[in-house]
């Protein structure tokens, strides 16, 4: 017998926890994708791919699977799953546990513009052209064609055609090292950076090098999410997780 553990996942946080615990006899893990990266990195732990059907598709896969608990390890921009994660967990009835952490914050002498989203985000590079390095994603790219006078360096996991005039698209996935990136915004003179204000650990690295270089990010603020249980690492998960494994189990029974 395991303790059965869904873990909601399309980030490198939600792979490493999924990868931990699936060399824990004590669990029986699952990592979900949405789908929606076309070079889907595999991980060394079962998998799924595909949504659920909304909040009651979820709440129906956890009780026909027999999970204990959830895990909503998504990127802090998917609002959509986490808010589902937060009414299945109710309506299932099994503990969910967030992992999240807190909003980067500016700093004295940071040059931020914080802007509510992506059409907000494109209007605040302004009106004359700059070296922009966008590294929101793929999906929402399209926003910034209404500020099509830019060259853009485009940061995606997957290669795509932005449809921009004056933009090339670099396929890279994090963690992301402070002097690479230093070094990227240096050699390919950037004059704006743009981000979510994601708070993840593994992509801060282009936030640090845009304060040393001095440059201006627009920052898209993070969107409101239902309250939930929340943690900071996977560790704290594990912690959590493991105070939630019945003590049969935690004998090896
Ligand atoms: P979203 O808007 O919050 O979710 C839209 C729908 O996609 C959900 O309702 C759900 O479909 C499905 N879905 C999302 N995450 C899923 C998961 N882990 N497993 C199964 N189904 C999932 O999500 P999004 O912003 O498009 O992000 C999609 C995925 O990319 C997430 O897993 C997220 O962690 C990852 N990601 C997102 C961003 C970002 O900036 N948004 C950045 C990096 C990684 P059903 O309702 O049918 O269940």
């Amino acid at each position: 017998m395991a303790f059965k553990v869904l873990i909601l996942g399309g980030t490198s946080e939600a792979r490493g926890l999924a990868e931990r615990l699936a060399g824990d006899a004590r669990y029986e893990v699952l990592l979900s994708f949405a789908g929606r990266t076309r070079s889907l990195q595999l991980p060394a732990a079962p998998y799924r791919v595909g949504g659920f059907g909304g909040a009651e598709g979820l709440a129906g896969f956890l009780r026909a699977e027999s999970f204990d608990a959830l895990v909503d390890a998504t990127h802090a921009f998917a609002a959509q799953i986490s808010r589902n994660a937060v009414a299945a967990a109710a309506a299932s009835g099994r503990p969910l546990i967030r992992l999240a952490w807190p909003a980067w914050r500016a700093e004295p002498g940071d040059r931020w513009i914080d802007v509510p989203d992506m059409a907000a985000a494109a209007a605040a590079i302004g009106g004359e052209p700059r070296r922009v390095f966008l590294t929101i994603g793929r999906l929402e790219v399209g926003a910034f064609r209404a500020a099509a006078q830019h060259d853009y360096l485009i940061r995606a996991v997957d290669e795509f055609d932005p449809e921009l005039p004056r933009a090339r698209v670099m396929t890279a996935r994090g963690p992301f090292a402070l002097e690479a990136e230093l070094a990227l915004m240096r050699r390919e003179r950037i004059e704006v950076l743009v981000s979510k204000n994601a708070g993840t650990p593994t992509t801060y690295a282009k936030i640090l090098a845009a304060r040393r270089l001095q440059l201006p990010v627009v920052m898209i603020q993070p969107p409101q999410l239902p309250a939930a249980m929340s943690a900071g690492s996977a560790q704290e998960i594990a912690d959590w997780l493991a105070a939630h494994v019945p003590s049969a189990i935690q004998r090896g029974e």
